[in-house]
Order: structure tokens, then sequence, then C-alpha cells
């Protein structure tokens, strides 16, 4: 079954073509790779999935709803983006909390749930900080938690490490894929790094001009290129 489908999406601005005819289905649960060269259309995709960018033509399914048309809060995603975007005022804990918070949910299911995702994301001792006493990882790590605290049916995020130094960004790669293996979540993650796609992801979905050029294991992307510019852009040139 496909959990997140895109269906013969089309996005233009203006006169600029950006998604020339994208269809896209990701298996449930598995973790998707979305890589490609900086300015291929990626982060509109996701934009579009999460219901933050129309699509010009064509249609996005999450689980068997078309979702096309609905607000980014009824889509049953959660999203992470390079700035973490946490609130400054708040705390750790209410940080986490807020999703929860702001859809009703009665406060000691919200602790425990809070207490939950912190264990998992080794933030349990960090919870009555604020952001700004935290460092890059472990702000990074509360805008995961707060992202899983719903269990959304779709994680998406769009290039979640580009603000972390190298060392971090290796351990957060392999932080992120364990939570994703934890979760019951499909995930797409936005990327222009083919390290990163390779090593962390079930499969890859290689784009180039807005079209989608292969969707493979990384097994497969690296030793079975669909054209040039796949083996050329993971580093296995023809
Ligand atoms: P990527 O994530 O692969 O780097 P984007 O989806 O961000 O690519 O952008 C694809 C193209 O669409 C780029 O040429 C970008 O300048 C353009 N673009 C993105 N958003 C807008 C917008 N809101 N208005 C006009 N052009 C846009």
């Amino acid at each position: 079954m496909s959990s997140v489908l895109f269906r013969n999406v089309v996005k233009n601005f203006g006169a600029l073509n950006v998604l020339r005819s994208l269809d896209l289905a990701v298996p449930d649960h598995k973790f998707l790779a979305l890589l490609g060269p900086s300015g291929c259309g990626k982060t509109t995709a996701l934009r579009i999935l999460a219901g933050l960018d129309m699509p010009t033509a064509g249609k996005v399914f999450i689980g068997e709803r078309d979702v096309t048309r609905l607000q980014p809060r009824d889509r049953d995603i959660a999203m992470v983006f390079q700035s973490y975007a946490l609130y400054p005022q708040m705390t750790v804990a209410e940080n986490i909390g807020y999703p929860l918070w702001i859809r009703g949910t009665p406060e000691p299911g919200r602790k425990a749930k809070i207490g939950e995702v912190a264990a998992i994301l080794e933030i349990g001792h960090l919870l009555d900080r604020r952001p700004r006493q935290l460092s890059g990882g472990q702000r990074q790590r509360v805008a995961l938690a707060r992202a899983i605290v719903r269990d959304p049916a779709a994680f998406l995020m769009d290039e979640p490490l580009s603000n972390l130094d190298a060392r971090l960004r290796l351990t957060m790669r392999g932080e992120i894929k364990r939570l994703c293996q934890r979760l019951s979540a499909t995930t797409i993650y936005v990327t222009h790094d083919q390290v990163e796609a390779l090593t962390m992801a079930d499969l890859v979905a290689v784009m180039h001009g807005g079209e989608l050029q292969q969707m493979a294991p990384p097994i497969d992307i690296y030793d079975r290129p669909a054209n040039r510019f796949v083996a050329t852009f993971v580093g296995n040139p023809p």
C-alpha cells in the first residue's frame, strides 16, 4: 500500500515550470529520501504534500485520502525544517507538547506522551530548559520530538541537518534513521546530499529539473542508475 502518493503533480510559479508531472508512490512505513540538486523542485514537492503550496494540477494522497484540497492541519503530517523554529519563550516540555495542547489533549495524556518522545530522543533531562539554553543538536532533537508527538501518518523533513556541523550531522543521521524505524509514519526526507540519502533511506527518489529520474533502494540507485544524470549525481559515473 502506498501511504504517500503524488499523482501527475504539476507546479508552476508564473512562467516557471517547477514540477513537470510528478508521479511518486511511497510505500507505507518506508523512509524515502527525495534527492536532487538545488532548485530541482524537492522543497516544492514537500510543501505541496504538506499543504503549504497548492499544485497547479494533479493530486496528492496520504493514506487512502485525497488531501489535495485540505488545510495543512487536517492532513495528519508533521514537518521538520532546517531551522528548528522552536518557541523561545516556552520550555522544552511546552514546545514538545504544543501540538497536543492546540488539539485539546488533556494534561495527563499530554504529559505521558511528552515523556515518551523525550525518552526516545534522550532529552528527558532537558524538559524544563528554554531553547536558548540548548545546543544545536539538542534543539534539533526537540524539533523532532515535537514533530512526532502526535503520531503523524507522514513525517516530512526538509534538509533538517544542514545547519549542523559535520560531526553532529553524522550523529544525527543515525539518530533520525533509528527514530524513523521506531515510528509507524511514512517518512519523506529532502536532501541534496547523496551520502545522506544513500545511507539513511530505504528508498531514494532522484529528481532533476522537476522530474523524477529514478526511485529504488540505495544500492540499486548506485549500482544500476537509470541514466547518466543519476549515475553522475550519486558519484558512480559511467
Ligand atoms: P529544491 O528544494 O530542489 O532546491 P525548490 O523546490 O526550492 O528546489 O525550488 C525549485 C524552483 O522553484 C527554484 O527555481 C526556485 O527558485 C523556484 N521557486 C520555489 N518557490 C518559489 C516561489 N514561491 N515563487 C517563485 N519561484 C519559486
